[in-house]
C-alpha cells in the first residue's frame, strides 16, 4: 500500500507562480523515495506540503491512507529533516534528540529508551552528553535526525540533508543516511538536486523539471536511459 500519494497535486504561490503542475506519485510503504531536480524546480514546494507547512492549491495528498489536505503538519504523524538542521546550542545530544517528546509529555524513563535506541541506530551513543558546538558536521546532522527518528513518525522527510556537508563527509553520509533508512523499514521522501546522491541513495528516482514530474523509475533503469 502507498504511504504517501500525491493526486494531481497542484501548487499556485499567491503571485501566480505555478511552483508544482498535477504532480502524480506513490511512495510505497518503507520505500525510499528520491526526488531530484535542478534548484527551483518545486522539490521543496512538493516536500512542504506534504509537511502541511505549505497549502495545496488543488489535488489530493493521502498519508498512511487518510488525505491530509487540511491536517495540521502536527497531525501528520511525518517527520522533516531541514538542510539548516537547527540543534538547540545550549542542550545536550541526549536534550535535543528527546526534546520534542519531553513537550508531548513522554515520561523520562521512556524519553530516554527512545533516544538511547535512536542514538544506537545512529552511532552517536558515545556523545549523548555532549553539546552541538563540540560535534561534528555529520554528528550533527545525525543529531538532526535523532530529532526526528525518536517520533517514530510514519514518514521521514529529508531536504537535501546533506549539502551543507563537505563533499567526503557527504559520501560517508549517504551511506549512513541508506543504512538507517533501511534499519528503520521507514518510508522516506528526500529531496536533492544532486544526481550521484539520486542515484545511489533511492529505491526509486522521481525526476523533476519545472514544476513537473517527467520520470519515475529505479536508479537503474534511469542509468540505462
Ligand atoms: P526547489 O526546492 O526545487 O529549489 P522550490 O520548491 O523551493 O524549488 O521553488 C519552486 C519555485 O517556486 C521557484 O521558482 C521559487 O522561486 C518559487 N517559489 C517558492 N516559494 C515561493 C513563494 N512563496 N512565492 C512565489 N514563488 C515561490
Ligand atoms: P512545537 O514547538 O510544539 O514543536 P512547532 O510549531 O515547531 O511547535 O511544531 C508544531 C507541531 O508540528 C509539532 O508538534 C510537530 O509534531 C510538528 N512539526 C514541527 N516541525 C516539524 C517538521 N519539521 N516536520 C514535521 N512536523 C513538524
Amino acid at each position: 500500500m502507498a504511504e504517501i500519494t500525491f493526486q494531481n497535486v497542484w501548487k499556485r504561490y499567491p503571485d501566480g507562480f505555478e511552483a508544482v503542475k498535477d504532480m502524480n506519485l506513490e511512495i510505497g510503504d518503507g520505500e525510499f523515495m528520491i526526488l531530484v531536480g535542478p534548484s527551483g524546480c518545486g522539490k521543496s514546494t512538493a516536500l512542504r506540503m506534504v509537511a502541511g507547512l505549505e497549502d495545496i492549491t488543488d489535488g489530493d495528498l493521502v498519508i498512511g491512507g487518510e488525505r491530509v489536505n487540511e491536517l495540521a503538519p502536527r497531525d501528520r504523524d511525518i517527520a522533516m529533516v531541514f538542510q539548516n538542521y537547527a540543534l538547540y546550542p545550549h542542550m545536550t545530544v541526549r536534550e535535543n534528540m528527546g526534546f520534542a517528546l519531553k513537550l508531548a509529555k513522554v515520561n523520562k524513563s521512556e524519553i530516554d529508551k527512545k533516544v538511547d535506541e535512536a542514538a544506537q541506530i545512529l552511532e552517536l551513543g558515545a556523545h549523548l552528553d555532549r553539546k552541538p558546538a563540540n560535534l561534528s558536521g555529520g554528528q550533527r546532522q545525525r543529531v538532526a535526525m535523532g530529532r526526528a527518528i525518536v517520533r517514530d513518525p510514519k514518514a521521514f522527510l529529508m531536504d537535501e540533508p546533506l549539502s551543507n556537508l563537505d563533499a567526503k563527509l557527504r559520501v560517508q553520509m549517504r551511506t549512513q543516511v541508506a543504512r538507517i533508512q533501511q534499519q528503520l523499514g521507514t518510508t522516506m521522501l528526500y529531496v536533492t538536486h544532486d544526481q550521484t546522491e539520486a542515484m545511489t541513495l533511492g529505491d526509486r528516482v522521481a525526476v523533476m523539471r519545472a514544476g513537473i514530474i517527467q520520470q519515475v523509475d529505479t536508479p537503474k533503469v534511469l542509468y540505462e536511459d
